[in-house]
Parts: structure tokens; C-alpha cells; sequence
């Protein structure tokens, strides 16, 4: 049996980075699901299993904009921010 189910409006998830379509949920198996683009099965899919959301916006988000904060700043233990002003710790009473 394969069926496909749309998924809700109210569940925010990522477009297919490919062509920008609102993923489908396909059940593969009794109990096993797949996200995938509706319009090509080419495009990405998660693993059959549980319906993995999380694993499907990892894949269709573009990797820049996930990058942005991760490098850690080599001076966070010797500045303070405060008010957005950025300051010494010397200059701290
Ligand atoms: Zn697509």
C-alpha cells in the first residue's frame, strides 16, 4: 500500500532545495515513511523510518546560512558585551 500524505501548514518545514517544493510524507512500508519532493524522486528523500522532519530541513537548508555563529570568537572571554556596546574587561569596575 503507498500513500502519500501533504504536510499541515502549521508545520513549518524547509522547501525542497532543488525546485522549492513543499515536501510529502510517502509511506514505503507498513509503518515506514519517507519526506521527499513531491516532484522528483531524485530530489532529496530522508531514509525510511519514523518521519524525520529535522533530517529533511538538515538537507534542504542552504549550508551558508547555517553556518553563520558557528566559529566560535577567540576573544569571547575578554570582551563584554553590554547594551550592544562591546567593551574591555579592564574597563569594567
Ligand atoms: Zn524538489
Amino acid at each position: 500500500m503507498r500513500g502519500y500524505i501533504t504536510i499541515p501548514s502549521s508545520v513549518s518545514c524547509a522547501s525542497c532545495i532543488y525546485c522549492g517544493a513543499r515536501p510529502i510524507i510517502s509511506m514505503v512500508e507498513i509503518g515506514e515513511y519517507i519526506v521527499k519532493c513531491p516532484n522528483s524522486d531524485s530530489h532529496y528523500q530522508t531514509e525510511p523510518g519514523l518521519i524525520d522532519m529535522d533530517d529533511w530541513n538538515l538537507h534542504n537548508t542552504v549550508l551558508a546560512n547555517r553556518q553563520v555563529d558557528v566559529a566560535p570568537c577567540p576573544t569571547t572571554d575578554h570582551f563584554f558585551s553590554l547594551n550592544g556596546t562591546i567593551m574591555t574587561l579592564e574597563n569594567i569596575d
